[in-house]
């Protein structure tokens, strides 16, 4: 029977290059990455229920009242959120799940479920932000305009991370961040079976 899996927040200013290092994580060592709902349009070579389950405004809202989601938030015009089953069947099954999410949905998920993990990605600097923004050319500069105007709001988030990684290098930065997933599995809290374990077998000896 495996453990059960840990689930990390993956956040970090749009352009950050998350979703790069996500993917990573996912084909090198096999991280499980929960699928979000969202109102927004789906970009060219998106696909319904691999990258999002794209929802109208009326459905999402039902999701909401239904209570499905782990949170939700709305980010630059549309909602976005977090169906709660993906994520425990996962965990259950002693796979770690990411959650790449914006941060007020990363603050939501801290308070209501204080044994997630929050990281923060962060490019080395601004102008480097930009650059990558560009590159991807999947939105109108003034998209992008907005997106680094919200990304200047959200630096104040960044204090309110468990752990924060400078992506200056996709190689480096991926090995960072499962290194860190990785020792997450042995703290205490994620070793309550184990000491329950060690300490019944010593109550048990008798050799
Ligand atoms: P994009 O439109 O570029 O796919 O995503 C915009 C932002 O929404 C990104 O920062 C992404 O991490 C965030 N996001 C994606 N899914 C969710 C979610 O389920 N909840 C929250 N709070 N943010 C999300």
């Amino acid at each position: 029977m495996p453990g059960k899996g840990i689930i990390a927040v993956i956040s970090g200013f749009s352009g950050a290059g998350k979703g790069t290092v996500v993917n990573e994580l996912v084909n090198k060592y096999g991280y499980a990455v929960s699928i979000s709902a969202t109102t927004r349009p789906p970009r060219e070579g998106e696909e319904e229920g691999k990258n999002y389950f794209f929802k109208t405004k009326e459905e999402f809202k039902q999701m909401v009242k239904e209570g499905r989601f782990m949170e939700y938030a709305r980010y630059v015009d549309n909602y976005y959120g977090t169906p709660k089953d993906y994520v425990y069947s996962q965990i259950n099954n002693g796979r770690d799940v990411l959650l790449e999410i914006e941060m007020q949905g990363a603050m939501q998920v801290k308070k209501n479920f204080p044994d997630v993990t929050l990281v923060f990605i962060t490019p080395p600097h601004v102008a480097e932000l930009k650059r990558r923004l560009l590159k991807r050319g999947t939105e109108t500069e003034d998209i992008i305009n907005k997106r680094i105007a919200r990304a200047a709001e959200e630096c104040s988030y960044m204090k309110d991370y468990d752990y924060i990684i400078v992506n200056d290098g996709l190689e480096e930065c991926v090995e960072q961040v499962h290194c860190l997933l990785t020792a997450l599995h042995f703290t205490k809290n994620n070793q309550q079976q184990l000491i329950e374990d060690i300490s019944r077998d010593f109550k048990g000896y008798n050799g």
